[in-house]
C-alpha cells in the first residue's frame, strides 16, 4: 500500500515546506546541493532565481534525487525512488514588480580598501560571497554567491559597499523559463505598486495555463491588507488556481537569531483574519523556532484537518518557507560541495569514495530533515519497502516528536 503526499496536498493540509534558494542567488553548485538535500528531506517546493542556468541546476538536483541508487548510497526509506517520483517538489521562480532587497547584489572596488582593514565584510557575509584571494584573482564580491542580504553594507568602515539591482525583463525571461518546465511563479511586491503589479501580472497571464500555483510575497506596511485585496482582485480575474500569500516578515534574516521569526508570524496573523482568500505561508526570518511559535499562537493546522482559505479566526497557515536558515543548516556541506561535478566524478570512479558520498549526503539530508520534519509531524507516509531498507531510519520519522 502506498500513501504519498504531493505538494498541493501539503498546502491543503498545512505542512507545505518551501526552500528559498534566493531570488538573486546564482551559485549553481550550492543550488544543486541545497535542492538535492531538501528534496530528499521532503521539501514541497524549491524557490529559485529567474535564471535558466539556476533552474536547470535545481532540476538536475531533483532528477538526481529521484534516481539515486538508494542501496549504494545507504539512504533512508523515505527517499525511495517511488516516494520521490510521487513527491517531486515543485519548482518556483521569483519575479519582482519593482525595487526589492531580494533582487540585488552587493558591489565594491577592492582596490579602494585600506590595506589595514580587518575585512569585516568578509566575516559577516553568510554566503561566503566576499573574498580576497591572492592577485591576479579578482577580489571583492563574488556576484553569483551574493543574494543581497545587505549585512556587509553597514560594517564597511569607509562605506564603500553599495548594492545594484538585478533586473530581468519579464517579457524576455518568461518564455525561456516556462520552456524549462517550472511549476510556479512568485511575485515580490510592496505596498502601493498596483500599476507595476498589474504590468507584471499581464506578462504572466499568457503562461498561467502551464502553472500549478501563483504566490505573492510582500512585507508588512501601511494599508497592507487593502493592498492585498486589490492584488487578489487583479489575480482572480484571470487565475483560479492555488494562490499563496507569503508574509515576508524580516527578509533574509532567519539565521540571525531566535527573534527574527516574530515579524512573519505577526504579519501572518493579520493576513489570516483580514486578508483575501488563499493560502497563507510564512517567510522572512523563519528558523527552527518558527513551528513552535506558530503552534503556541494556534496558527498550525491540526493533523488530519484541511486549511481554510477564507479569512477569519479559523484560518491557519498553509506552510513555511525557509531561506537563510535553511542554507545555514547545510553550510559545512555547501563549502566543500555535495553534488558538484567533482563529487560525481569521484562517485563514478571509486566505489569506496562512492560510499563516502552517500555518507556525506545522508548527513546533509539529516540536517535538512531536522528543519523539515517539525512542520510535517502529523504526516504519515507508508511505503512498501524491501527488507534491506527497513533498518535505516527515515529522516522525517527520525526527527518526529514522540
Ligand atoms: S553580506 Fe549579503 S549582500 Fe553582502 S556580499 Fe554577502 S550575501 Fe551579498
Ligand atoms: S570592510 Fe570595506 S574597506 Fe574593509 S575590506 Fe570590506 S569593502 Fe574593503
Amino acid at each position: 500500500m502506498t500513501d504519498l503526499y504531493r505538494p498541493l496536498q501539503s498546502l491543503c493540509e498545512g505542512h507545505w515546506f518551501k526552500l528559498i534558494c534566493g531570488a538573486s542567488y546564482q551559485h549553481l553548485a550550492s543550488i544543486r546541493d541545497l535542492t538535492l538535500a531538501y528534496t530528499l528531506a521532503g521539501a514541497d517546493c524549491i524557490d529559485v532565481a529567474a535564471d535558466p542556468a539556476v533552474i536547470t541546476a535545481a532540476q538536475e538536483a531533483i532528477q538526481m534525487a529521484t534516481t539515486l541508487n538508494i542501496p549504494d548510497c545507504n539512504l533512508a526509506p523515505s527517499v525511495h525512488p517511488d516516494f520521490l517520483a510521487a513527491h517531486r517538489p515543485w519548482l518556483m521562480v521569483s519575479l519582482n514588480d519593482g525595487e526589492d532587497p531580494h533582487f540585488r547584489k552587493a558591489h565594491f572596488d577592492a582596490d579602494r580598501c585600506p590595506t589595514d582593514c580587518p575585512r569585516p565584510c568578509e566575516r559577516i557575509c553568510p554566503a561566503q560571497a566576499i573574498a580576497f584571494p591572492a592577485p591576479p584573482a579578482p577580489q571583492g564580491v563574488i556576484a553569483e554567491r551574493c543574494y543581497g542580504c545587505g549585512r556587509c553594507l553597514p560594517v564597511c568602515p569607509i562605506g564603500q559597499i553599495i548594492t545594484e539591482a538585478t533586473v530581468v525583463n519579464p517579457a524576455q525571461i518568461l518564455p525561456q523559463i516556462m520552456a524549462l518546465g517550472i511549476d510556479a511563479i512568485e511575485i515580490h511586491t510592496q505596498m502601493g505598486r498596483v500599476a507595476a503589479f498589474q504590468r507584471l501580472w499581464s506578462a504572466i497571464v499568457p503562461h498561467c495555463p502551464h502553472l500549478k500555483l501563483i504566490a505573492v510575497s510582500f512585507p508588512d506596511g501601511e494599508d497592507a491588507i487593502a493592498y492585498l485585496w486589490t492584488l487578489h482582485d487583479v489575480i482572480r480575474a484571470t487565475w483560479s488556481g492555488p494562490l499563496v500569500w507569503q508574509t515576508d516578515g524580516r527578509p533574509m534574516s532567519g539565521d540571525l537569531g531566535k527573534g527574527t521569526t516574530h515579524a512573519a508570524l505577526k504579519l501572518a496573523q493579520t493576513v489570516l483574519t483580514e486578508g483575501p482568500p488563499g493560502y497563507v505561508q510564512l517567510a522572512g526570518g523563519t528558523n527552527a523556532h518558527t513551528v513552535t511559535k506558530a503552534r503556541q499562537l494556534g496558527l498550525l493546522t491540526p493533523s488530519g484537518q484541511s486549511v481554510s482559505r477564507e479569512p477569519g479566526p479559523q484560518r491557519t497557515i498553509a506552510g513555511i518557507a525557509y531561506g537563510s536558515y535553511a542554507r545555514a543548516q547545510l553550510r559545512q556541506w555547501l563549502e566543500t560541495g555535495l553534488a558538484g561535478e567533482g563529487e560525481r566524478e569521484v562517485r563514478r570512479e571509486d566505489r569506496e569514495a562512492r560510499g563516502l558520498f552517500g555518507e556525506r549526503l545522508w548527513s546533509a539530508v539529516q540536517a535538512a530533515a531536522a528543519l523539515v520534519s517539525p512542520l510535517k509531524a502529523g504526516l504519515v507516509v507508508s511505503l512498501e519497502r524491501e527488507d534491506r531498507f527497513s533498518q535505516v531510519p527515515s529522516p522525517v520519522a527520525a526527527a518526529r516528536p514522540p
